[in-house]
């Protein structure tokens, strides 16, 4: 097909961020005009159910009056300011007052960013700042997992445990350790239970901290459930075994809630989905249900203690971004927390999940699919050349891209991850939404399977 006038204007003009850009100009982009509800609308007037809720963090759908108001009201009182210097203002005061009310853990402080990657960049640069601040200079590396996600700044792309992020990049930056991927479907040996698939990699990483030194590992990082590596559960027993080696090498615990925060797995946090307790955290996107950018990163005591004593020394606290902590954001931020509780969207997710599950179940019977998994409303769907033996689809062959592209001719937004589909649709979704949501994936799996045999 011709492109249209809007997508040859785009293909000439834009740069876009993970894209095979070596096939835009014949494939075209997809141009979204407007959204209401689940959906989003294309330039040519078609509707799409939005199922990756964006990048999984517009979790409150399209067109929210509430938050259009709040964010109206926000710009017409105080467009900008900052916190450098001391400054301060409301929205930036309610919303930290906020998350360490519903923090996981016992917060001492919120520091803003702009972003996930910009909060986990941050996380490193804490935890070394800390390591000097309490006499351990040489305390500086960062744990990582294969498959992991945590941004695209040359740190967070470096703990990402993705090939695409290094590859020719020259990433990852030195002091940067990738342990196991916690995924028995694809990591575990033939046989292996998932007890004995748990044994055997927390294992390795205790290896990996004896081998390297306790003494010079500062921090292990982690999204509780694994979004952009493959929508990846680890199995149970997995984490509380991992806290246990952390805090035996006195290794803080940074938990990345950029995908799991604020309701997704069925409670607030995905840590408490998941059965651990960390010490501090990352969080954006459903932060301000994607309607502005920003992020945040939640401090212990311990370690806030510690920067005041390195600002007595060295005079500042030497970090900051321009629009961290901007009022628009904050101000959407608040009434994002407000509409989280109001509506009980923890509830809602928790409702939702036995359908979501059911019918995320009944793919597996799908010639192309080898599994499935899901926690709350977010899920994946893996696409495979045999599932006997589970062997993968040759790369080349962008199987899952295709699946995507099948799913948009149907009238819905999915995202391909490899050869892993990812569901993660706006948490207001209804239930005839959410099984119109499948009905279309079905289709487009069985149009993929023509293709492919
Ligand atoms: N951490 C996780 C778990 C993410 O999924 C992402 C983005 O998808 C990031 C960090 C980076 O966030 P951002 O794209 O806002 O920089």
């Amino acid at each position: 097909m011709p492109l249209t006038n809007v997508q040859a204007r785009d293909v000439e003009a834009l740069l876009h961020p993970y894209t095979p850009l070596h096939r835009l100009a014949e494939t075209g982009p997809l141009v979204l005009d407007h959204g209401k509800g689940v959906c989003v609308y294309d330039t040519q007037g078609r509707e799409y159910i939005e199922g990756m809720s964006g990048l999984w963090c517009a979790g409150l759908g399209f067109g929210d009056e509430e938050l259009i108001e709040a964010a109206k009201e926000q710009l017409s009182r105080l467009p900008y300011y900052h916190l450098f210097g001391g400054k301060g203002m409301e929205p930036a005061i309610e919303l930290a007052e906020k998350l360490k009310e519903i923090a996981p853990m016992p917060v001492s402080k919120v520091f803003y960013t702009s972003s996930g990657s910009e909060a986990n960049d941050t996380q490193v640069k804490l935890a070394w700042y800390y390591n000097n601040a309490r006499g351990k200079p040489q305390k500086k590396k960062i744990i990582s997992r294969i498959k992991a996600y945590h941004g695209v700044t040359l740190m967070t792309a470096s703990l990402t445990g993705l090939p695409a992020n290094h590859r020719d990049f020259d990433l990852p930056l030195a002091g940067v350790l990738h342990t196991d991927c916690p995924q028995h479907y694809r990591f575990a040996e033939p046989g292996e239970s998932e007890a004995e698939f748990v044994a055997r990699i927390t294992a390795s990483l205790e290896a990996l901290i004896a081998r390297e030194g306790a003494d010079t590992i500062a921090a292990f990082i982690a999204e509780p459930v694994m979004g952009a590596g493959g929508v990846i559960v680890p199995p149970a027993g997995y984490y509380e075994r991992v806290q246990e080696i952390l805090a035996a090498n006195d290794i803080l615990f940074i938990d990345d809630e950029v995908i799991n925060g604020f309701g997704r797995t069925g409670n607030w946090w995905g840590c408490q989905t998941m059965g651990f307790t960390p010490d501090t955290l990352s969080c954006a996107k459903q932060l301000t249900a994607a309607y502005a950018p920003l992020g945040a990163v939640l401090i212990p005591d311990a370690v806030y203690d510690a920067f005041v004593e390195q600002s007595r020394k060295i005079g500042t606290f030497g970090h900051g971004f321009t629009y961290g902590g901007h009022p628009l954001g904050c101000a959407i931020g608040v009434k994002a927390i407000d509409i989280y509780q109001k509506r009980d969207i923890v509830g809602r997710v928790r409702a939702l999940a036995p359908q979501f599950a059911a019918r995320l179940a009944r793919l597996d019977d799908h010639p192309l699919v080898g599994n499935t998994r899901a926690k709350g409303l977010v899920g994946g769907v893996e696409l495979v050349a045999d599932k006997a033996t589970r062997r993968a689809f040759d790369p080349g062959k962008g199987v899952g891209a295709a699946c995507a592209r099948a799913c948009e001719a149907h009238g819905l937004i999915l995202r391909a991850l490899g050869d892993t589909i990812a569901i993660c649709p706006p948490m207001i979704i209804a239930a005839e939404e959410l099984d119109a949501l499948f009905d279309r994936l079905e289709r487009a799996l069985d149009d993929t399977e023509a293709l492919v045999v």
